[in-house]
């Protein structure tokens, strides 16, 4: 990675990929700027960092403008979880496009590369599988899901305009579904949702009748795509897939919880959620080409760390998100 040392602004910083990002940048040396407005995470997830004299966390709403002097953006700022972000999707839109609007306005102005968390949502429910980058996607703009669908592809949009029209140096991933250690535990995630009710012995609650699929790539691995995708060319701006090409059925998810927990969770059938996707896997032939690229933690090991941490929360120290206007 690149030795000299980038003042690096990470919005969404204090999230559950935000958070791994921020760990990693800080290790490498360069002066990281964490911005987040704790509407889906908590201090908890970045209190450890705010030691180290080349971290600095500014609590800010990514819709309101603002000036600082950086070199690298990740915008990250967005609720990602589907309850989190139908819990208020007018502003989940505002967080897509205004913010998308700032950080590349501040890109532009301080000529820094800014990287677009995207998301295999703007594939919406695929009628092609696995998804290549080439395929335009069938999303239903008036669901409950568009809010955050759409919000990603008009930043995708903003993205290449700026691009095209002012020349700033722009890279967009989109990111399959990625777990992991810091998943908020009631964000509503097939995941966080499986393993907390595993671990209580609670009923684990599969929407439909789990036939759905879903690829699950680790955040380790998810973290290492995005850094080589910032540090990559220049003429490769993306969109590039970023998840595990490993699909699972969500039945599949439930019994491997199950036995990994070593739990006596029954699975419970409850209705499945409007413009559910039906299946969802990455082609990451790009990635594999343009930034020799792929996932290296297995479903079994990924779930396993994730497990460990699980059982270390307090689940008292979570908090739905709040109104936020
Ligand atoms: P997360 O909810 O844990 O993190 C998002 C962070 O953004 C939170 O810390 C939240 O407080 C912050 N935020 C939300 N609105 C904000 C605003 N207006 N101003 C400032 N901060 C704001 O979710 P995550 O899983 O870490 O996702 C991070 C990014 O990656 C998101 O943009 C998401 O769309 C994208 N993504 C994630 C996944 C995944 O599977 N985890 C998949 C596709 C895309
Ligand atoms: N799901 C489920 N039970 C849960 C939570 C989710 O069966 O408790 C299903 C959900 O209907 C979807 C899949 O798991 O088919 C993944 O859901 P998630 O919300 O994690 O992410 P999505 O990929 O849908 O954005």
């Amino acid at each position: 990675m690149a030795a000299k040392v980038q003042r690096i602004l990470v919005t969404g910083g204090a999230g559950f990929l935000g958070s791994h990002l921020c760990e990693r940048l800080v290790a490498e040396g360069h002066d990281v700027i964490c911005l987040d407005n704790f509407f889906t995470s908590q201090k908890s997830n970045i209190a450890h960092l705010l030691k180290f004299p080349n971290f600095e966390l500014i609590r800010h709403d990514i819709t309101i403008p603002i000036w600082l002097e950086v070199d690298q953006i990740y915008n990250l700022a967005c609720p990602a979880a589907p309850g989190h972000y139908q819990y208020n999707p007018i502003k989940t839109i505002k967080t897509s496009v205004m913010g998308a609007i700032n950080v590349l306005g501040m890109a532009k102005r301080c000529r820094a590369k800014v990287l677009q968390a995207s998301t295999s949502e703007v594939y919406g429910d695929p009628e092609v599988h696995p998804q290549p980058e080439s395929y335009r996607g069938a999303v239903n703009p008036i669901g409950p899901r568009a809010c955050y669908d759409e919000g990603k592809r008009a930043a995708e949009t903003l993205f290449m305009d700026y691009h095209r029209m002012n020349g700033v140096n722009i890279r967009i991933v989109r990111i399959f579904n990625t777990y992991g250690p810091r998943m908020h535990p009631f964000d509503g995630r097939v995941v966080s949702n499986f393993i907390r009710q595993a671990l209580s012995g609670e009923d684990i609650t599969i929407y439909g009748d789990g036939s759905q699929t879903r690829s699950f790539c680790y955040c380790d691995d998810l973290i290492e795509g995005m850094v080589r995708m910032m540090n990559g060319p220049d003429d490769f701006p993306g969109p590039v897939n970023l998840g595990n090409p490993d699909e699972f059925t969500i039945r599949e998810l439930a019994e491997l919880v199950i036995e990994l927990t070593g739990s006596r969770s029954k699975i419970r059938y409850a209705p499945r959620p409007e413009d559910d996707p039906v299946r969802r896997r990455p082609d990451i032939s790009l990635a594999q080409q343009r930034l020799n690229w792929k996932p290296a933690v297995p479903l079994r090991e990924g779930l396993r760390r994730t497990i460990e941490w699980f059982r270390s929360i307090n689940l008292a120290d979570y908090r739905p998100p709040t109104p936020n206007y």
